[in-house]
This record gives C-alpha cells, sequence and structure tokens, in this order.
C-alpha cells in the first residue's frame, strides 16, 4: 500500500481568539501542493514498525505517523500490526503541515490495508484528535478550514496555479508562534471570507491580492529573512508571496511554470541556503 501525503500552505490564516482548550479559533483557506511524502505501509504480525529516510525526525512513539497508527489500531481493536515506511520530502517544521499529512495518510492507508471502510467523516473525526492540520490534509484540494481548523468547507472552484516553496534554514514551533502573537496582542483579521468569495470568481490575480497571514508578522519580526525571501519572488514574476502557517517557509503564487522557475531561480541565486521547490496546486483526495 502506498500513499502521498501533500503538503499544503495557508492562501490566508486569521487568529479569532485563545479557546478554552488551549487551541486558538482560527480561520483559514488551505491549498494542497504537489509536493509529497511517500508512505509504504504494509501488514506486520505485531507492533507499530516506523522506518524513514532522514534522521532528523524520530521514529517513534513522538511521530504522529506512528500515533495516527496507534490510534487507528486501538479504535478498530486490530491486534495485528504494521510496517511503515516513509520517504520524507516536506520540509520538516516549516509550516507545510508534513507531520499532519504523514498522519493523514497513515489513516487513509490504514483504511484501506485493513479493509475497515470508515467514511471520509469517520476518517477526519479520528484525524482531528491526532492533531489539527490532520482533517485538512485527509480531505486535500482548496478548503477553508474553521473551528480549531478541523471543521471543513471544501471550496470546489479550487486554485490552479504554481507556487515556489521557499524554505529558509530555520526551524519554528507552531506552539512558539501561537504564544508570541497572543503576548504581542496580534491584531484580529478577516482575510478568509473575503478569500473565499474571491476564489469563487476564480481570478488569479485578485487572489493573489488577498493573501493573508496573522502569523506572519509574528515569525517575521523574529526572522527578517522572511521579508528578504518575499521580496525577492515578487520582484522576479510572482503574483504575489506569504508565508504559510507558523513559518518559515515562504511561499509565491504564479501564473505558469516559466513564472514560478524564474522566481526560484532568482531566489536561490541570492538565497542558496533555501530550500526551493517548484510546484503545481493540487486538487482533493479521491475518497475526500
Ligand atoms: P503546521 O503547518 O501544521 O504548523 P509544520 O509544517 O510547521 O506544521 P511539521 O513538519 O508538521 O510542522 O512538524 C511539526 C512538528 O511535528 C515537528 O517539530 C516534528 O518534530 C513533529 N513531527 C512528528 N512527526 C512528524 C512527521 N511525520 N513529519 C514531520 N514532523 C513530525
Amino acid at each position: 500500500m502506498t500513499v502521498e501525503a501533500n503538503a499544503k500552505i495557508n492562501l490566508t490564516l486569521d487568529i479569532l481568539g485563545q479557546r478554552e482548550d488551549g487551541y486558538h479559533e482560527v480561520a483559514m483557506v488551505m491549498q494542497s501542493v504537489r509536493l509529497f511524502d511517500t508512505l509504504r505501509m504494509e501488514l506486520v504480525s505485531n507492533g507499530i514498525a516506523l522506518h524513514l529516510n532522514t534522521a532528523a525526525l524520530p521514529a517513534d512513539e513522538s511521530n504522529l505517523a506512528w500515533r495516527a497508527a496507534r490510534r487507528f489500531l486501538n479504535v478498530h481493536g486490530i491486534r495485528s500490526g504494521v510496517r511503515i515506511e516513509i520517504e520524507k520530502r516536506i520540509p520538516i517544521a516549516a509550516g507545510l503541515a508534513g507531520g499532519s499529512a504523514d498522519a493523514a495518510a497513515v489513516l487513509r492507508g490504514l483504511n484501506e490495508l485493513f479493509a475497515t471502510q470508515m467514511t471520509a467523516t469517520e476518517l477526519i473525526r479520528l484525524g482531528a484528535e491526532i492533531g489539527s492540520d490532520v482533517p485538512f490534509c485527509l480531505r486535500g484540494g482548496t478548503v477553508l478550514a474553521t473551528g480549531r481548523g478541523e471543521i471543513l468547507t471544501p471550496l470546489s472552484c479550487g486554485l490552479h496555479a504554481w507556487v515556489v516553496l521557499a524554505r529558509p534554514p530555520i526551524e519554528v514551533s507552531t506552539a512558539w508562534a501561537y504564544s508570541t502573537f497572543d503576548r504581542l496582542h496580534g491584531l484580529e483579521t478577516s482575510w478568509t471570507s473575503a478569500m473565499v468569495e474571491t476564489i469563487k470568481k476564480g481570478d488569479l490575480k485578485e487572489i493573489a491580492a488577498r493573501l493573508g497571514n496573522a502569523l506572519e508578522a509574528v515569525t517575521l519580526k523574529a526572522h527578517p529573512v522572511i521579508g528578504d525571501y518575499k521580496n525577492i519572488l515578487k520582484e522576479n514574476g510572482a503574483l504575489a508571496s506569504l508565508m504559510s502557517g507558523s513559518g518559515p517557509t515562504v511561499y509565491a503564487l504564479a501564473r505558469d511554470k516559466v513564472m514560478a522557475e524564474r522566481a526560484a531561480a532568482a531566489l536561490s541565486a541570492v538565497h542558496p541556503e533555501a530550500v526551493v521547490f517548484v510546484v503545481p496546486t493540487t486538487g482533493p483526495k479521491e475518497n475526500g
């Protein structure tokens, strides 16, 4: 069983307040992109054996893929085990939901492997117990996410564009970004509702003009190089540029692959330390 776990970008991220359960109330438009980890899963007699192509992440109970597998096996009372091999390509702790994407891929893969026939809604409910971005990663495509990120409204028109992803060599913890936002009394923003309407119209230029992320100011203040990445991408053919999630990855939207590659090359020339990808946006997962 082989499953692809796609990265996401935030077209918008509004923080609407703190909740009693410790999470933040958010409104976001999320978009999946064709940058993915590949997960191979097979049945074994017992236990969860996780193998990664990188030493940068633990292959133990702390890994979100492992946690998703444990939760799935427990919920179904399954006594046999699974071997999971992850070929990681999505940068880690980068604002691209790589961990959540792996967890979502494990749930989808095990649902097939064990023929448990959970519906998309049931998988999403289970995914929300593992992480706020896991429901989106199960669905994929272009989606309005509210609540703590787990309430999904798919935007069927979707977004069709090329994306430059540029990751500076900085790790940003999501918890740090949100707590700094709270401490600095970050402004309440409202990019999301306008973005939803704009996506329905399908004008890429207008979509690009409405990108917004409440966490960008927080992470950018601590890491000004993010502003530099944004400017270089915009000055070299991109329609607009924004930080994704809690960062530090900066992305830019472009009309076609040639424009995206031009912006990516310009960025790499000035910032050879950046990890850069040029990928198209992608639609929803088939079982969504
Ligand atoms: P988000 O955009 O949802 O905030 P992110 O892209 O910033 O997420 P991830 O790559 O999902 O961050 O990683 C967040 C943390 O989760 C990392 O610090 C990492 O150690 C941990 N983690 C656990 N399992 C995984 C996994 N399979 N892949 C990536 N990170 C994982």
